[in-house]
């Protein structure tokens, strides 16, 4: 069967939207499809997966309500669901940047570019392209030469570029993230910094990579998406590994999360390297006495000390 993953987002005025978001969780869930979708007064973000007639059913209901009628889908051929549950949950905001004082993207914010505007002008000299996504969804892909904040999370991007302001005095800035969501308020925020010569990719990198002109073209590694695909590639040109395996520095482009449960990190590793190191970021996740890897493969003590052992640890049973 052929599926799709939808992923879609509108800043538009809802009123009720708790009761909008109980409706619409129904409402999903009749047409069969999995997904996480924010919904606050600002508006709606979504992704979702299906069936191509569910995906469409689900299109086509939201394009005659009003509100969406204009909404964007990017449209991704899947081999399954990319989710196993459907989730829609009430949010103060649809992605979370918590400023003081919030931006409305329809009243401001940077200008549109279209994704070959976006290749062309990000080679002119006086312009710095900042990725405004998470450190570690920038280690697994990004546009070549982009700038990394070195935050956690989104909401600490407007802190970490005021630290960092001098890297954007008198350039042109570009902006863009996964499908433009991120980028509607936080080049809105940049112009309400002062900075004149704002610019976000429209459709983020997901349209980006799908443009049959540009193709991807300047992107490197692959993209980090919020499902279970968990990496999709974009440069349909040439492929440029730029993942770093957590342990031994290799290429690497496969994220899995530490087997320690209190520490869950995303780490890049190779099926090697978690082989010996059990999936575990450090060795206090390693020999956690309720690490995942040793659970999911019945690690005996002697075979965890084994393991242990050819990397040069202790393993001391608690
Ligand atoms: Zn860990």
């Amino acid at each position: 069967m052929d599926y799709r993953v939808l992923l879609y987002y509108k800043y538009v005025d809802i009123e009720d939207p708790e009761t909008f978001t109980q409706e619409h969780l129904q409402f999903c869930k009749d047409l069969g499809l999995k997904g996480r979708i924010h919904i606050g007064y600002e508006g709606i973000n979504g992704t979702v997966s299906g069936t191509v007639e569910q995906t469409n059913k689900y299109m086509e209901a939201m394009k005659q309500d009003p509100r969406f009628s204009d909404m964007v889908f990017k449209i991704d051929e899947a081999e399954g669901h990319a989710f196993k549950k459907m989730h829609v949950r009430f949010r103060k905001e649809i992605v979370n940047l918590s400023l003081e004082e919030d931006i409305d993207p329809n009243e401001l914010t940077g200008h549109y570019l279209e994704p070959k505007e976006f290749f062309q002008k990000m080679q002119d000299h006086n312009t710095v392209v900042i990725d405004v996504r998470n450190d570690y969804e920038y280690d697994l892909g990004h546009i070549r030469g982009a700038i990394r904040p070195d935050v956690k999370t989104f909401r600490e991007t407007p802190e970490w570029f005021l630290e960092n302001k001098h890297l954007f005095e008198g350039k042109t800035i570009l902006t863009y993230c996964t499908g433009g969501i991120r980028c509607e308020k936080f080049s809105g925020w940049l112009k309400r910094e002062g900075f004149e010569d704002v610019y976000q990719l429209h459709g983020g990198v997901v349209t980006y990579g799908k443009d049959p002109e540009v193709k991807g073209q300047m992107w490197d590694g692959k993209l980090y998406v919020f499902d279970e695909r968990i990496a999709v590639p974009v440069n349909q040109v040439e492929h440029v590994v730029v993942g770093r395996d957590y342990f031994d520095g290799e290429p690497c482009e496969r994220y899995v999360n530490c087997a320690n449960p209190e520490c869950n990190k995303q780490i890049l590793c190779s099926e090697e390297n978690e082989y010996k190191y059990l999936r575990g970021c450090t060795h206090e996740c390693r020999v956690h006495p309720r690490n995942l890897y040793v659970k999911e493969h019945g690690l005996t003590d002697e075979q965890i000390k084994e393991r242990l052992a050819a990397i040069g640890e202790e393993y001391i049973n608690a």
